[in-house]
Parts: structure tokens; sequence; C-alpha cells
């Protein structure tokens, strides 16, 4: 993408009062916007970031059996009330009148949903187990929403539902998942900070997980147990007297940290209201017994942005990032430069290397450098005089103090290399 065509600008200056790390990160380098509190605009960059965590997430729910689907976003009333929720969850929903009399509900979450319409397919053992899954906008009456794009009123969730005969089955699939879960956070960048965490189970299973990564930003305290490596959260800490339900260990150090997953045993919670049926090989009728997964997208986005970033701006993890390189073309105006910055793209984009090309005139080069650590691309490439001269090209890692002259055959694999 040519730069001085792009959407969005990077801003030095925001308001003060944005407090929120993540906020400001994105904010500034032309990734969000904020229309209000807790809602915010993905722009050209923050959903290429969001993109990339998208087909990540996607890659390990195909792995994993999973079938895409997408779901209304406006529920009817009676779903809502068929599971008790309308009232129990009344506070976080956003309750709408579509029309006069009409009452809708817009998804914070979509069992009320997907449970009733399973029903419509699943009516003997042979129907199961059924994997799908959505990356959809779900809305919630958030309180607090300080936190940028952690906490939102509305955000992207990639929710997986698992649909099995029996808790076998269940407690199997489950196992699958919260692997293919630690897998996804290694590859968004943030594994080393990211920690599976005992939780409450609700009335069907003892635990449910959370997985919660390390940040000062965070709104929920984890126990993480200095022995083996899994934590737990405040409630199963006052449960289990301080003890790690994993192996046992009383040695535990208390993190703040933001919950990017979570995965949960529902058990028959919702077959049960809904009558999700299905006949087992002798006939008799069960109920179908049911996981829910989540993902929170920005709230991915915003937990990397939290861990990956330094004084001078973002530090995207390769895999997430919105391009590869950063390609600085530092003196637009000599022909020369010109020529040499239009090949070298041109080189790279046919390696399918995602390249971001500086090539606004008029701004300094240390304009340029400025917005290019602020943006946080890994690679950034700078073509000006000095390197046209040595028929080199200063290419730098994000992360790195010192850049290194490479020539133009080296340039593709380095890169590619360095995108794993
Ligand atoms: P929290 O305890 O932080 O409110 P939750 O338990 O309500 O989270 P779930 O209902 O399990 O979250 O939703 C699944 C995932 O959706 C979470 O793990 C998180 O990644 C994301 N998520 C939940 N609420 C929000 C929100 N308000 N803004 C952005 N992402 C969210
Ligand atoms: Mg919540």
């Amino acid at each position: 993408m040519i730069q001085s065509k792009l959407f969005s600008r990077t801003s030095k200056n925001i308001s003060k009062e944005e407090i929120s790390l993540n906020a400001r990160l994105l904010i500034k380098g032309g990734f969000v916007d904020k229309l209000a509190a807790g809602v915010y605009s993905l722009l050209p960059l923050g959903w290429r970031v969001v993109k990339k965590i998208e087909n990540i997430i996607r890659e390990e729910m195909e792995m994993l059996g999973g079938q895409e689907l997408f779901l209304p976003t406006v529920h009817p009333k009676k779903n809502w009330e068929a599971t008790g929720r309308w009232s129990s969850m009344g506070e976080d929903l956003y309750k709408i009148e579509a029309e006069k009399g009409a009452n809708f509900v817009l998804g914070p979450t979509h069992e009320e949903v997907l449970v009733p319409l399973a029903k419509k397919f699943v009516s003997s053992y042979k129907d199961l187990p059924l994997y799908v899954y959505q990356f959809q906008n779900k809305f919630r009456r958030e309180k607090r929403v300080k936190s940028g794009v952690l906490r939102t009123r509305e955000f992207l969730m990639k929710d997986l539902y698992s649909f099995h005969a029996d808790q076998k089955d269940l407690d199997d699939y489950y196992e699958k998942v919260k692997k293919s879960y630690g897998r996804i956070f290694q590859r968004c960048g943030i594994g080393e900070k990211t920690y599976l965490t005992y939780a409450s189970g609700g009335t069907f299973s003892k635990y449910s997980h959370e997985f919660q990564t390390l940040t000062p930003a965070g709104e929920d305290l984890i126990y993480i147990c200095e022995k083996c490596g899994t934590a737990v959260n405040k409630e199963i800490l006052a449960d289990q007297d301080n003890q790690c339900p994993q192996c046992g260990s009383k040695k535990l150090r208390e993190e703040k940290a933001v919950e990017v997953g979570n995965i949960f045993k529902l058990g028959t919670k919702f077959s049960q209201p809904f009558g999700l049926f299905y006949s087992k090989e002798n006939g008799e009728k069960q109920l179908a017994v049911m996981g829910c997964y989540g993902i929170g997208l920005q709230r991915l986005m915003g937990a990397i942005a939290e861990v990956e970033n330094d004084e001078r701006g973002l530090t995207w993890p390769t895999a997430v990032a919105p391009f590869q390189v950063h390609l600085l073309e530092l003196d637009p105006r000599d022909p020369q430069n010109r020529k040499s910055a239009r090949q070298i793209y041109g080189i790279l984009q046919a390696k399918g290397i995602e390249v971001l090309w500086d090539d606004r005139a008029g701004k300094l080069a240390g304009e340029k450098f400025a917005d290019c650590d602020l943006i946080g691309i890994p690679y950034r490439l700078v073509i000006s005089k000095k390197t046209l001269q040595s028929g080199k090209y200063e290419l730098k890692e994000r992360k790195a103090a010192n850049g290194k002259l490479v020539s133009l055959e080296e340039l593709p694999e380095i890169i590619l290399k360095g995108r794993g």
C-alpha cells in the first residue's frame, strides 16, 4: 500500500484524557478511532491486524473441525426469555424495540440463536458431534469502559460451539480446544505472557478455563503457580484455599491480566430450555451436551499492543503486523530514488511480502522514521541517496537498535525468513 494514499494518518498529540495505553498507541498509529467511550472504528491498518488475527483463529478452528457460519445480530425477545437471560442478563443487554411492541436483543453471545437452529438439524446420535463457529459483532452494556479496545460496548468475537452425545466426547474435544487456544496466542505473539487460568465452571463442570495475558492494563487478578505455571483466577483461589488445582503447590504469585479467551463446558444448560434432544442407538432420547469457546478480536489486538510496544510506538509480532515491511523513501523527489523504490516495492510484493511504501513528499526523514516507529511494522527498509550510492539498502528490524545494509538479491529471503 502506498502511504500517501492511506486513509488514516498518525497523530502525535492525543487527548491526555485517554489513559489507556493500548488506545493511545492504536490511535496514534492510525489503527483505530474512538467514536465514543467503548466504541471504536477499525481503520485500514487496524482492520488488517484484526484480519490477520481472524485468519490465524480461522485456521485453528478449521483444524478442530469447525464449520463457519454467520448468525444474526438482532435476536427476538422470546429466545432470550426461553433461557431466562432476558432478565438474568438484563443489565448487560441492549434491548431494542424494532417496531412497536416487538422487542429484540442485540446479541451479546449466541446460544439463544444457535441452539434452536441446531435443533432443526440434530435428531440422531449420527448427527453428533457438531462444531460451528463464527466471527460476529457482540453488544454488551459494559459499565466501565476505560481500557481502550480491551473492553468495549461492541466488539468482534470468534465464538465456537460444540454439540456432543455425551460428557466424555465433550471432555475430549474441550482438551483439543484448550491446546488450539494455546497455539492461537502463541501464533499471535503473546504465548509467553498468556496463561491458562482455572476459572469457575458454573453448575455443570468444576472448572472452566480462561486465557489470561499479563499486563498492567488488565482488569483481572490471576494467581500463577510458581511450580507448574498454570494460573487460577480470584474466585478459584478462594475456593481452593490458595492451592494450585493442577499440582497442589501453594506458591502462587499475583499478577494483573486481561482475559483474551475462554472455554466453557455448558453441559445441557442450553439444550434443556430449547429441547435439543437426539435419539441414541437404542432409540432413547437424550439432551445434547455443549461447550462454548470465545475469543475477542479487538481485545486480542489490544492485548498484543499492551505487550508489544516501546517508548516510540508499537512493535507488532510478524504474524499479526499490518505489513511486513515499511519501505521509507527518504528523497522522493529524486528520480533515482523513486525508480529504485518502485522497483523494490514490486519485487517484494511479487514475493508475497506486504509492503507499506512511505512515498510521501514533503516529509522530513525524521518524521518518516518517527511515524515508522509509531506504526511498528517488523522491518524498516530505507532508500536514500546514501544507500543508493552503496548499491545496498538499509534494513532494520523494529526492535533492533541498528540496521544493516543488504543487497536487493538477499532482501526477500531475509524478510521471508523473519516471517517464519
Ligand atoms: P470479562 O470478564 O472480561 O468481561 P467475559 O467473561 O464477559 O469477559 P465472555 O463472555 O467469555 O467474556 O466473552 C468471550 C471473549 O470475548 C472474552 O474472552 C474476551 O476476549 C472478549 N470480550 C468479552 N467482553 C468484551 C468486551 N466488552 N470488549 C471486548 N472484548 C470482550
Ligand atoms: Mg463480561
